[in-house]
């Protein structure tokens, strides 16, 4: 016992003279949205250190510019105002005079974008996103360190994965720990349950009309269905963050927690709660997908510009292949809904244009410009990762069943990359060594690179159908008959119909249409709000005037209808042995 005293003494005295980080995060007057973040620098070796603040949150791949949202800096060592200046937007340099080795670097931050990916502050809780609004000190971001929560005394709970140390004190191990653990403050209900050992928490936050008891049992259901691909759960414990809004939705992942948005009153809607069912056991199977399986550039992070991978379709396309299987595996979907889930996926892929144009690696790689940044001509030009990146995963899927023989699938592949890269090599993964994990969970090489690369046409459709049918199920192809195409995607404002965009070869842009005009008459009739209606009856691949305004300006220009070149598909699944190992709830 005493030699254990001894120990401690000397591990108390050498944490407090290494380099560390220790911050306070005030708030103080929580209408205003601020905090007021104090950051205790200690053990400086050197003349000047940077400190920063990140640009973008991991797992939301778009640079977000938080910096932005800091109002006022400056650092001090005692009562002595240091020498405090930006060097670039979102670094601050703080010259450090010779002697000193401990600082104080304060700032106010604004904390008023409720999203998932943002810190948010009113007057009923904080929403503590690090990544938005703790800043890290450059070259010391392997240091550990504390955080402390100064709070309106009439907010008894906090929710968070960090470590409690003290009343209101946490620890983390380095500044990705703390940057990937948010906290929720507040007075909000917090449910619980365990899977597989591991004590995992709810935080409900906001108004809603969630019935706890059932919604605790599905959520298990759901964990234990996602813990059961990978067999392993690496947490100490796991927190869900559900913020209550009036409408919208989206979540966002880190390694022992995850942030969902979901309406309110949703909870008594059977379809959109089981979507929701599915949002979190997407948002949760991250901690083994992207968290600890992940591309080699996603961790550690650079905070401070893109962090660029080809394989961002392997994060989030495979994780949105799981998370509809998920819901069929743990029972909430029949196999009938889960294969027109499927089927509505491929059919919507093959019908993108941009499809054709831009493959899973450039989307992937191209995230941070375009995933996140649509325009009205992204249809042309861009496909979802999320999208075509669960079909994808479910072609792999199928290509491991056959390669096996049926004793493989996507499984075993998630398996492998988590022992052999998360365990054995401790890091993340390069393409080329993602697509021999492939080749060697399937026992043989089986070019899965192509099926990455599948461009949107007929020989693709052949080669998606041959598939199917290798696990005994028929993709059945049906062509739209509608003779009622155009090409155009409208949006209305109130009794205005305007052009959102036009695709590309179509009828529409060959009529010169372009986005932002509004559309006021179609055949001498006036448009208001039916236009598809209105060219319904209007006679096929025949010019018919459509007056619209531009700029301003009235227009008439000439447009004519043609057959829908779009299919739907649909899976007839066969009985065999095969399939079963794809649509099989016990795995
Ligand atoms: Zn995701």
């Amino acid at each position: 016992m005493k030699k254990t005293f001894f120990l401690a003494i000397i591990l108390t005295i050498n944490t407090l003279m290494s380099q560390s980080v220790h911050y306070q995060l005030s708030i103080k007057s929580p209408n205003s949205h601020l905090a007021e973040v104090k950051m205790e620098i200690k053990e400086i070796n050197s003349s000047e250190i940077f400190i920063k603040m990140p640009v973008w949150t991991p797992g939301s791949y778009m640079i977000r510019e938080f910096e932005r949202n800091v109002i006022s800096a400056n650092a001090k060592s005692g009562t002595q105002a240091l020498d405090c200046k930006k060097t670039d937007k979102n670094t601050w340099k703080v010259k450090i005079p010779k002697g000193t080795k401990n600082i104080e670097f304060n700032y106010t931050v604004y904390c008023f974008e409720a999203t998932v990916r943002t810190s948010y502050i009113d007057n009923e809780h904080a929403f503590i996103l690090p990544t938005s609004c703790l800043m890290f000190v450059d070259n010391m971001t392997n240091k550990k360190g504390t955080l402390k929560l100064d709070i309106p005394g009439a907010w008894h709970r906090i929710s968070t994965t960090l470590v409690k140390t003290a009343p209101y004190t946490y620890e983390f191990e380095n500044y990705d720990d703390l940057a990937d653990s948010p906290l929720e403050i507040g007075n909000h209900d917090e449910l619980t349950f365990n899977v597989a050992g591991v004590p995992h928490t709810v935080a409900l936050v906001g108004e809603n009309n969630c019935n706890k008891e059932q919604f605790t049992k599905d959520l298990q259901k759901i964990c234990e269905t996602m813990t059961d691909i990978v067999g392993i759960h690496p947490c100490k414990s796991y927190l869900f963050i559900i913020h209550h809004v009036e409408e919208g939705g989206g979540g966002l992942e880190h390694a022992n927690s995850n942030v969902v948005q979901f309406p309110r009153f949703n909870y008594t809607n059977d379809q959109k709660y089981k979507a929701f069912l599915g949002l979190c056991a997407h948002e949760y199977f991250h901690l083994w997908n992207v968290k600890r399986i992940r591309p080699i550039a996603l961790g550690p992070f650079n905070y401070s510009q893109e962090n660029y991978t080809n394989l961002l379709w392997v994060a989030e396309g495979i994780t949105s292949y799981y998370d509809e299987l998920a819901l069929l595996r743990a029972g909430f979907w029949t196999e009938d809904d889960f294969l027109k889930a499927t089927s509505k996926n491929i059919s919507n892929t093959l019908n993108r244009i941009g499809g054709s144009v831009q493959s899973m690696h450039e989307a992937s790689f191209d995230a941070w410009i375009k995933e996140y940044r649509t325009n009205e001509n992204s249809l042309n030009t861009h496909i979802s990762y999320y999208l075509k990146g669960s079909v994808i995963a479910a072609l792999l899927d199928i290509q491991l069943i056959k390669a096996s023989n049926g004793q493989k699938n996507l499984d075993d592949l998630m398996k492998f990359l988590y022992q052999e890269f998360y365990i054995k090599k401790q890091r993340g993964f390069t393409d080329e060594e993602f697509y021999n994990a492939i080749n060697t969970v399937a026992g043989q090489a089986i070019d899965f690179k192509y099926w990455v690369e599948l461009p949107n046409d007929n020989q693709s459709l052949e080669k998606i159908k041959a598939a199917f049918k290798s696990i005994d199920c028929e993709l059945i192809v049906k062509e739209n008959k509608k003779q009622d195409y155009t090409g155009l995607i409208l949006e209305q404002k109130g009794d205005k119909t305007l052009v959102r965009s036009v695709e590309s070869n179509s009828p529409a842009l060959k009529s010169g249409l372009q986005a932002g005009d509004e559309i006021i008459g179609l055949n001498g009739w006036r448009v208001k709000n039916n236009f598809e209606e209105l060219i319904k009856n209007c006679p096929v691949s025949t010019e018919i005037p459509v007056i619209i305004s531009r700029n301003g300006l009235i227009q008439t220009l000439k447009i004519s209808s043609t057959q829908d070149p779009k299919i739907s598909v649909s899976i007839k699944v066969n009985s065999a042995a095969n399939n079963q190992k794809w649509l099989s709830k016990k795995q």
